[in-house]
């Protein structure tokens, strides 16, 4: 089985020589495999193409994907249209449960919830007539999903949803915080969110003045607050901190006790400690996407992270993510990159303190800490972008850094951007380390104001690591990538700094991220808003106990090596605070 793409968007026949028309082996023995159709876009025949993939290759603006599909699909759930993209299988919601739907992006989970809510009618992958609901419940006799199927054929159901972009909510709402939250208290528990999200201080604020951080916690109270038959929620972490991470994920724990829920969550302790059960979305994103069955949670993270699913009998990922048994052995052997002073930087508002430090040549040091610490103020000191209080420090050390807030004004294209900050942009190497990993190949030729977060992000993050350094500083790397594409930079940033003895700093939320990349952490402790203090690097194990300490939080180490949230008040969770082991260690991982 077999299926062709085209990608509309990037199909321009008037543009090219129609190569895949002019190349197509079937075409010259006189088939109509390839046609242009009426819109001007490239149509495929299914049925007649070879998949020889000769057009994919040709095609000078990547519009064709043309796959070889897992044997055991059978008929797809929808399907946008001839060569459109195509979704298998379904999510189920439960009573009482939270299901996580746990995969990269473009891979149909938004496609599957529209489904779900009856705001669209799956279309079997028939194009040439209506499927009737008839036929789609025929499709599904004797599955989990049948139920839940008849009951939105008959009614409507009333679904809440948290959307994964919350930028555009200003451009749709005008008015206060408080007044949005007012318009959704369906069931006289708004109170409740807005002291458990600490909403309080903005609800008196314009909505198109609030931060993206306070922006989010509106969006999921909103959306919490309603009275629904199920509730969506595509992504809560972006913006916040652990520590609201945590506090959002306690509210949709309750919630779900009464309501099902499903959620899209690419930051996977928080995705863990949130959902009961899992479907692993896996596919090629834009081309096709399979939801598996559900699988409990630990097992479906970690068949996801083995990149291996032995139901489905489908490897999707060469390689398993390890959480290695620290790769900060090689501390010891590091030479001194730099040193940077006592440092203090105030605002009208706020005041940083960092004691002295060094940074290693080779390593990666992880940077945790709340929202509003002063994380991003230490990037820019150490950056030299602003200086600290009583003059500029001389660190003796190249920076490249990569803002948390990103502004794309120009409209080069993204390779001519990225053409300006290496020199080595035609070299195997840099496909393979750089454009492969972070999936630039398709947007080379966009224009750096058309991308959405997500691409924005990588290009980011592209251009900081082309350019010649001895410190890479990235802020917030992870926001928008989904968790596929934090797999891939986690592999790169480790590839990067031990490849040429530069050290790279990363400030993330995602305690995966941090645990797998980092050497060494620097914690940042104090009041948000009001003071910080930034004290390390230590080792791994020091420094996450003084982070996870002030969370009153605690991890434990699945056999896989992976850190798990352990439940609050559980055995496990009063036995390591009472030892004083926040981020549990075995003996070896010292
Ligand atoms: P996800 O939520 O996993 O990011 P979506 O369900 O939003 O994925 O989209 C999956 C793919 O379906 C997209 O990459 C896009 O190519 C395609 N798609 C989404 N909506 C439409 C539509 N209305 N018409 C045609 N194609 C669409
Ligand atoms: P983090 O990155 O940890 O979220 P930041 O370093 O961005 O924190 O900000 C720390 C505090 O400093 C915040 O309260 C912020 O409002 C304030 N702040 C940051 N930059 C400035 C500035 N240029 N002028 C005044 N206050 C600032
Ligand atoms: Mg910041």
């Amino acid at each position: 089985m077999r299926i062709a793409v085209v990608h509309k968007d990037r199909c321009h026949s008037r543009k090219c020589g129609t190569e895949c028309i002019l190349y197509c082996p079937r075409v010259r023995t006189g088939d109509e495999t390839v046609i242009i159709g009426e819109d001007g876009k490239a149509v495929i025949s299914e049925e007649l193409c070879v998949g020889c993939g000769i057009c994919v290759k040709k095609c000078p603006f990547e519009a064709i994907d043309i796959v070889s599909l897992p044997e055991e699909l059978e008929q797809p759930t929808h399907r946008y249209g001839v060569n459109g993209f195509a979704l298998y299988g379904l999510p189920i919601p439960v009573e009482g449960k939270v299901t996580g739907i746990l995969g990269a992006n473009g891979i149909g989970k938004s496609t599957a919830v529209k489904i779900l809510s009856g705001q669209l009618t799956p279309n079997l992958g028939i194009f040439d007539r209506t499927a009737g609901w008839e036929e789609i419940l025929r499709e599904y006799t004797g599955t989990e999903l049948f139920d839940y199927l008849l009951t939105i054929s008959t009614k409507k159901l009333k679904v809440a949803v948290k959307p994964q972009y919350i930028d555009y909510i200003p451009r749709v709402f005008s008015g206060t915080a408080g007044e949005l939250l007012a318009s959704t208290d369906e069931r006289g528990r708004l109170g409740n969110y807005i002291s458990a999200l600490t909403l309080e201080p903005v609800l008196d604020s314009d909505i198109a003045t609030l931060s993206g951080g306070e922006l989010q916690r509106v969006a999921i109270a909103a959306c919490l607050a309603r009275d629904a038959d199920f509730y969506f929620l595509d992504e809560i972490t972006p913006f916040l901190d652990i520590y609201q991470r945590m506090a959002a994920a306690t509210l949709i724990r309750e919630l779900a006790a009464s309501r099902p829920i499903v959620i899209v969550e690419h930051d996977l302790a928080i995705l863990d400690m949130l959902a009961d059960t899992v479907h692993v979305a896996y596919g090629k994103p834009a081309v096709f996407g399979v939801i598996t069955q559900p699988k409990g949670v630990r097992v479906g993270i970690n068949q996801y992270l083995e990149g291996y699913l032995p139901e489905e009998n489908v490897r999707f990922r060469e390689y398993p993510v390890v959480f290695e048994k620290r790769a900060h052995e090689k501390q010891a052997e590091r030479e001194t990159l730099l040193e940077f002073p006592k440092m203090e930087k105030r605002y009208d508002r706020f005041r940083l303190v960092v004691g002295a430090g060094d940074i290693s040549a080779g390593e990666v040091l992880g940077l945790v800490g709340a929202n509003g610490i002063g994380k991003s103020t230490f990037a820019r000191l150490l950056a030299g972008v602003e200086e600290p209080d009583g003059g500029p420090v001389e660190l003796n050390a190249r920076v490249s850094y990569k803002p948390q807030y990103l502004k794309a004004t120009c409209s080069d294209t993204v390779e001519f951007f990225l053409r300006q900050s290496s020199r080595t942009f035609d070299t195997p190497i840099y496909q393979h380390d750089i454009i492969e990993p972070l999936s630039l190949g398709p947007i080379l030729q966009s224009p750096v104001d058309t991308l959405s977060g997500g691409e924005l992000q990588r290009v980011a993050i592209a251009a900081c690591l082309s350019r010649d350094a001895d410190l890479y500083i990235l802020d917030e790397p992870s926001a928008h990538l989904d968790v596929e594409q934090r797999v891939r930079i986690t592999r790169m940033f480790r590839h990067h700094a031990d490849g040429r003895g530069a050290a790279i700093l990363v400030i993330d939320h995602d305690i995966y991220l941090i645990d797998m990349i980092s050497e060494r952490i620097l914690v940042f402790d104090g009041e948000p808003g009001i003071s910080g203090e930034a004290t390390g690097p230590f080792g791994m194990r020091e420094g996450m106990n003084r982070f996870l300490s002030r969370l009153g939080v605690t991890f434990r180490r699945d056999r896989s090596g992976r850190p798990r949230i352990n439940k609050p008040g559980s055995y496990l969770d009063r036995d390591q605070k009472a030892g004083g082991e926040y981020y549990y260690y075995t003996e070896d991982q010292v």
